[in-house]
């Protein structure tokens, strides 16, 4: 590679038996290649001997280069490469690609040095360590390896999933990028937002979304201490799996519809359990159970251990099987009495009690996803070339970019700024002032998602709809970004809480 050679060398191997091309100052000996070239021998031989630097990405992912890298001969005498290749941590210079907070030239009241440093950890962590495995994953549906779990667990990755609290003292946080007696929302919020940006939505839920929603349950309601810490000591190693399974065919958004009974043995020492549970995340591999129940006088919730009567059938839906989402069957399974979560009957508080956490990790996600799909825009209307410009040029194709970018930009700074309250707020306010708010935001953001969707699949046109090569990320997102519109709570069931809630605190006086 360190060979270099003159244009006019070059365009001298454009025959039969010798075929190069330059990429970006690049010297490319395709000779033995052009057989097996994807898009076939003819347009190899129209660049042979030229500089291929605008062909070849009017077409093609930067990473595909990196696939051919034995291809290179050499670089031409003089260049430099133009294009920028980032390492794994870097920034991305394309406008908006980042947060402001992350942008040169921006300040932010939000973030320290402290959030910096989990944040370039963080990346770092997501892109070297997870991002391979999740893309094999989401094409192969096998569910995440022990392997990487235990990478996970080990750098402090599964416990900052659950946000700030004691379960992170002490514990080694991606090399000491923070500590855990400080972390906080906004760290949470950068774990969150770093994570999504594997570009596999089913992995993202395959990657113990069950536990961030599961384990609180027992972390906040399990009442005996020793047996608590068992089982968060299990979780947090990776040794054991657990979701959250409160929907049924019969009762999604309506969760006081639920019509799986535990019914209370004659000693008190058991319940015994029949029903069904849909949709469960993680739950094709899960060890435990964390189910919502009818009990004599209401709702109740209990943890479930997977064994005798506890069966699971994975579900097949618009995302990969590998995140593990399953219909659960507990026929007559008995649950010990001390598995209840919080009081018997009123386990609607246990329930609603993670509601807020989990759907502000959602619409951190859908947020950081959404702005990664506003990134792959600018950069392809910045390359791809029709009707003899670039797709930058065409005012109407602005227009949907200024759309997405304001969508994505609003709604994080709405994110930071609910986010600033959790951080001031005693968990019982949370609870009270930001139900409301919180489900808005989710639903401002899966409302933003839909239109950049349809815009960015727009903007890429075929390669939109394409689940290899340029659009393969907006592929991705018009397909899953519903998920994110139905899980956690409906759009119009989250639209409607923080309505009521606004009005619960309407002033009696006629304004
Ligand atoms: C892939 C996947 C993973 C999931 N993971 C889990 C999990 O891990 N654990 C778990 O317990 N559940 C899980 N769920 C279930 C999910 O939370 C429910 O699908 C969701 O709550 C909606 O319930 P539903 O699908 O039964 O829709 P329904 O309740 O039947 O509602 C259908 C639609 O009706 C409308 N609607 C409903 N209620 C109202 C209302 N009050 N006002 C106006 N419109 C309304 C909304 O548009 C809603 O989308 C998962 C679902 C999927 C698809």
């Amino acid at each position: 590679m360190s060979k270099t050679y003159t244009r006019a060398e070059v365009a001298k191997n454009n025959t039969e038996d010798s075929l190069w091309f330059i990429i970006d100052s690049k010297v490319y000996d395709a000779t033995e290649f052009v057989d097996a070239h994807p898009g076939g021998e003819a347009v190899l031989r129209q660049v042979a001997g030229q500089d291929a630097t605008a062909a070849f990405y009017n077409l093609h992912r930067h990473e595909v280069l990196t696939k051919y890298e034995d291809l290179c001969i050499g670089t031409i005498e003089g260049e430099k490469p133009q294009v920028f290749t980032p390492k794994p941590g870097d920034l991305s210079p394309v406008p908006y690609a980042e947060p402001l907070w992350l942008t040169p030239a921006f300040k932010s009241p939000y973030y320290n040095d402290s959030h910096r440093r989990l944040q370039k950890a963080m990346r770092v962590f997501t892109e070297t360590v997870v991002l391979p495995e999740a893309q094999a994953r989401e094409v192969d549906g096998k569910y995440i390896s022990q392997e990487l779990v235990q990478k996970m667990s080990e750098k402090g990755v599964l416990h900052m999933r659950m946000g700030p609290g004691k379960h992170l003292h002490g514990v080694n946080l991606l090399d000491g990028a923070v500590k855990g007696e400080e972390f906080d929302y906004f760290h949470d919020l950068i774990v969150a937002q770093e994570g999504v940006r594997v570009n596999a939505r089913g992995f993202q839920d395959g990657s113990l979304a069950g536990m961030v929603i599961g384990l609180p349950c027992v972390m906040n309601f399990m009442k005996d201490e020793r047996r608590k810490k068992a089982i968060m000591d299990e979780v947090f190693s990776g040794k054991k799996f657990i979701c959250l399974a409160i929907t049924e065919a019969f009762a999604g958004s309506d969760v006081a519809g639920l019509r799986t009974t535990a019914t209370k043995t004659p000693d008190g020492k058991h319940y015994i359990v029949n029903g069904t549970k849909k949709w469960i995340t993680n739950g094709a591999y899960s060890d435990y159970f964390v189910t919502g129940v009818k009990t004599d006088k209401g709702l109740s919730v209990l943890l479930i251990e997977r064994g005798e009567g506890v069966e699971t059938k994975p579900i097949k839906t618009s995302y990969s099987l590998t995140a593990g989402t399953a219909y659960i069957t507990f026929d007559n399974v008995k649950v010990p009495a001390e598995n209840l979560l919080g009081e018997e009957n009123k386990g609607i508080y246990v329930i609603l009690s993670n509601f807020n956490h989990e759907r502000w990790t959602m619409a951190c996600g859908s947020i950081r996803q959404s702005r990664i799909v506003v990134e792959e825009c600018l950069k392809w209307a910045h390359q791809r070339l029709v009707f003899g410009k670039r797709l930058i040029d065409q005012p109407v194709i602005r227009q949907k970019l200024a759309k997405m970018i304001a969508l994505v930009e609003a709604n994080q700074s709405w994110l930071e700024t609910i986010t600033y309250q959790m951080c001031n707020m005693p968990y019982k306010e949370q609870s009270k002032h930001l139900g409301g708010p919180i489900g808005l935001l989710k639903m401002s953001v899966t409302r933003a998602a839909h239109e950049i969707a349809d815009e960015a699949v727009q903007i890429f046109g075929g390669r939109g709809l394409t689940q290899s090569g340029m659009g393969k990320v907006i592929e991705m997102f018009h397909r899953t970004y519903k998920f994110d519109a139905i899980l956690g709570g409906a759009e119009e069931v989250l639209g409607d809480l923080g309505v009521r809630q606004a009005m619960a605190r309407f002033p009696n006086a006629k304004l």
